[in-house]
């Protein structure tokens, strides 16, 4: 297609993936580096236009926010969707996963698979994401290759292949065997720039030999031609080798392994070749399917500009410099800034403003966005999460995004009186960015309730309320009301005095409740209680 920049085949949608602190944030931030001319190593946490960029992520050491950055490797463009670590936010990392084409793992090579690995990664399954996995942290005390491919099979029940293998390991960890080209790499400077390529080091020559053997028949395995080939023990090439990779890693029958250090900056580049040979590009994944929202029928829609429009938003953020940011993975057609969009979900049009695309330290306003590309619309009034957005005369839905009911609630209130109504203004806007947080007023005791997916998930709505609003507020357990929970009780034996409204003994009787809010029963035997009185502790529903 005419004016494209990058074509569709040299495009990755790649998510981060891993359990907290095996080094998400500092591989994501090398892989900036590395793509990016003017970047410097320790930006991600300065400016705005970085992937962590709310401060108490910092303070926390978690990556709450799913953003998208774009960069280039090679004459191909990424795009990098965050995935949140942390397992309150799974929904996140559901959100993140449904607009990607594939994922890279993050393991830590001492603690290798761990349960927050097993978590994610059996997400990746149900959407059927192409993975590859990064061993990290190869320079740590207790740091082991082998030890942590055992642990993926065992713990994920995928077939690694690996394709790099470590020199050294700990503080001995020096470079990496590339298992492809047979050939060692060593990282010259401390920002692991300047790389040699060199031969295989003599004491590493048999252990490559034999991993390379072991490579060459999984990836042979997985293909016909291949097979036929080594048993013919005919030459395989190197291109061979990887197209093979490439389809069984796109198929998730394969899972390519590779291994460094993204503290020490070994191996990231190596990482990047990685992708670009083993991540599917949008073309290479089965078209999305849809439907038309008049006449309920099936419609498909593949990466091609050709197509009508059609997008999928899959993030807002609230952007203190622009306002409402709404990320969106358009799976096919093109959309032009300045234009109209019909949101089918809703059933409303919407103007697009600007377009633009985030860089790791700047975002670039473009007029058009392709099929297969991830940006950001300003200037969208109504467009949530999950929305589908389409060509106004082609309309159809997208699947949908599921997201699960709050587990948890807690009541909240202002600080000072002036702060009620920006509360209310703020709750309401934390609430339209993230579809798994919930708040509403208790009509029955007027307590404002926040609910969601954790203590730390509301923890960490409470603290942007005071970062981003500059509302101090506290929490604390919702008021049950004894009003509130008789309203909704049934009798069960018929030894109730009185059914509502004043005080009143009613001695000895059975009550089901019908908490508010759930759809839960409770049974309770309430022996001299008082209508009208406090409910004792222990009756009040969990
Ligand atoms: P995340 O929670 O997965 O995003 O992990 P971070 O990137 O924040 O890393 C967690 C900690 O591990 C930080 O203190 C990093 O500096 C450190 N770290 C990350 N990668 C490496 C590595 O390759 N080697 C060493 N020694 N430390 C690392």
């Amino acid at each position: 297609m005419a004016n494209r920049e990058y074509p569709l085949a040299r495009t990755r949608n790649i998510g981060i993936m891993a359990h907290i602190d095996a080094g998400k944030t500092t591989l994501t931030e090398r892989i900036l580096f590395y793509t990016g001319r003017n970047y410097k190593i320790g930006d991600t946490h300065e400016g705005t236009a970085t992937m962590d960029w709310m401060e108490q992520e910092q303070e926390r050491g978690i990556t709450i926010t799913s953003a998208a950055t774009t960069c280039h490797w090679n004459e191909n463009r990424i795009n990098i969707i965050d995935t949140p670590g942390h397992v309150d936010f799974t929904v996140e990392v559901e959100r993140s996963l449904r607009v990607l084409d594939g994922a890279v793992c993050v393991l830590d090579a001492k603690g290798g698979v761990e349960p927050q690995t097993e978590t994610v990664w059996r997400q990746a399954d149900n959407y059927m994401v192409p993975r590859m996995i990064f061993v990290n942290k190869m320079d740590i005390m207790g740091a082991d290759f082998l030890g942590s491919m055992k642990s993926i099979v065992d713990r994920l029940g995928c077939h690694p292949v690996a394709v790099t293998l470590p020199i050294g390991a700990e503080n001995d960890f020096k470079g990496i065997i590339d298992l492809m080209k047979m050939k060692a790499y060593f990282y010259e400077n401390a920002t692991g720039t300047e790389v040699d390529e060199e031969e295989i080091p003599a004491d590493y020559a048999d252990l490559a030999e034999e991993h390379r053997a072991i490579m060459v028949e999984t990836i042979c395995e997985t293909d016909e031609e291949l097979m036929e080939k080594f048993f013919a023990e005919e030459e395989i090439s190197e291109e061979e080798l990887k197209g093979a990779l490439r389809k069984a890693c796109i198929a998730c029958e394969l899972v390519p392994v590779m291994c460094g250090s993204a503290y020490r900056n070994k191996g990231v580049q190596k990482l990047l070749d990685g992708v670009i040979d083993y991540m599917p590009a949008p073309t290479d994944i089965a078209s999305i399917k849809g439907i038309d929202p008049d006449t309920g029928e099936e419609i498909e829609r593949h990466s091609s500009d050709e197509e009508p429009f059609s997008a999928l938003a899959f993030k807002i953020m609230n952007d203190p410099f622009v306002g409402k940011l709404a990320f969106f993975r358009v799976y096919s057609g093109t959309l032009d800034s300045g234009t109209y969009v019909y949101n089918s979900t809703k059933g409303k049009k919407e103007r697009v403003g600007r377009i633009l695309q985030m860089h790791a330290n700047h975002r670039e306003e473009i007029d058009k966005v392709y099929s297969g590309d991830i940006a950001a619309a300003v200037g969208f009034k109504l467009t949530t999460t999950g929305d589908t957005i389409c060509h106004e005369d082609n309309e159809v839905i997208l699947e949908s995004m599921v997201f699960p009911e709050p587990v948890i609630e807690v009541a909240i209130e202002p600080k000072t009186k002036a702060g009620r109504d920006k509360m209310g203004i703020a709750l309401a806007k934390l609430a339209e960015e993230d579809p798994t947080f919930k708040t509403y007023t208790n009509p029955e005791t007027g307590q404002t309730i926040i609910a969601g997916m954790g203590e730390l998930h509301l923890e960490i709505i409470v603290d942007r309320l005071l970062r981003e609003f500059k509302v101090e507020a506290n929490v604390g357990a919702p008021q049950v009301s004894y009003k509130e929970t008789f309203r909704k009780a049934v009798d069960v034996e018929g030894k109730f005095v009185r059914q509502s409204g004043g005080r009143g003994q009613y001695g000895h009787c059975k009550v089901r409740f019908y908490p508010i809010g759930t759809d839960a029963e409770h049974n309770y035997e309430f022996v001299n209680a008082t209508v009208g009185g406090s409910i004792p502790k222990e009756y009040i529903p969990a």
